[in-house]
């Protein structure tokens, strides 16, 4: 692995989906972890973009358990989410969203598209739950941008995205062929992930992106659209494993989902979680229990 440069700005991003669970642990002792040993800032965004499937109250419960954790973000603190609206919960933020999608339509890199996931599948012959390669069926057909059609940014053949991912190596992604023109508001007016998590990281300065590999193939779309919005100087990845049994198998989607409140409620101490989560990623040979204050020794 490579070292970031000291003095970056990262971020925590968790969906108000669901509780946190072991697999946050981990990404939250890559992030911490590396930020505290390279001097690095940590902003804690709220990525609450999917309004049918986020929660207030689980909002809640990741503000508690980050507190129960002792992982304090820089800059807006635990309490300054529970007040109120701030900038970085992506609900919060809809008119700098409306902002940058201004930008691109003026430029006639926007259209309307009224195809259902369902209708993309079987033009393409794929699978509806796989990743789908969008077959440019509304591109020039005049779909006026308006309510109840998504918004997509025209994707054109230029040259694939590279990066050099700090911990995978160089990485090349060509986001024509692994999803075409990108999907930026829904047919139900919601921000895609994709959209609202490139604009984010752009107006907030982050400039090292920590995250698990299951996130590695939807960095190429957001370097392409950072870069189509404007964006001149993309960030840095790092794309951490994810939990592993210390055998090297997978764990099972149980136990990686197994919910932080419930292991406190079971007599967990947060250095325990913390330990385990270092061993399941890799970071340490064992699960010995790791305190907070010695995450930044993971990195050494
Ligand atoms: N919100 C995403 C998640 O909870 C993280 C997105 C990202 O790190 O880019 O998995």
């Amino acid at each position: 692995m490579r070292a970031p440069i000291p003095g970056f700005t990262t971020r925590f991003a968790p969906a108000p989906t669901g509780a946190l669970h072991l697999g946050h642990a981990v990404n939250a002792v890559w992030v911490w972890g590396l930020a505290r040993r390279f001097s690095g800032t940590v902003l804690l965004r709220i990525e609450d973009h999917d309004r049918g499937r986020c929660r207030p109250a689980y909002e809640q419960g990741i503000l508690d358990d980050l507190d129960w954790l002792g992982l304090a973000p820089d800059g807006l603190t635990t309490d300054d989410f529970r007040a109120g609206p701030v900038p970085q919960r992506q609900s919060d933020n809809t008119a700098r969203y409306e902002m940058r999608l201004a930008e691109l339509e003026a430029r006639g890199l926007v259209f309307g598209c009224r195809c259902s996931r369902a209708e993309i599948a079987r033009a393409t012959n794929a699978h509806e739950e796989l990743e789908l390669v969008y077959p440019g069926t509304c591109r020039g057909q005049g779909t006026g941008v308006r309510d109840q059609v998504g918004l997509r940014v025209i994707i054109s053949g230029e040259a694939p995205e590279r990066f050099d991912d700090l911990r995978l190596g160089p990485q090349i992604q060509d986001p024509m062929t692994q999803c075409g023109d990108l999907l930026m508001r829904d047919r139900l007016s919601q921000w895609t992930y994709q959209f609202a998590v490139t604009v984010d990281d752009w107006e907030q300065g982050i400039d090292l992106v920590i995250r698990g590999e299951d996130l590695l193939a939807s960095t190429g779309r957001q370097l392409r659209l950072a870069r189509l919005l404007g964006r001149t100087t993309p960030p840095a990845f790092l794309h951490h494993p994810l939990l592993r049994h210390p055998d090297g198998r997978k764990l099972s989607k149980s136990s990686q989902d197994t919910g932080l409140a419930e292991l406190r409620a079971t007599g967990w101490t947060p250095a325990r979680i913390f330990g385990l989560a270092a061993q399941l990623s890799g970071l340490q040979a064992d699960a010995t229990p790791r305190p907070l204050a010695s995450l930044a020794d993971l990195f050494d």
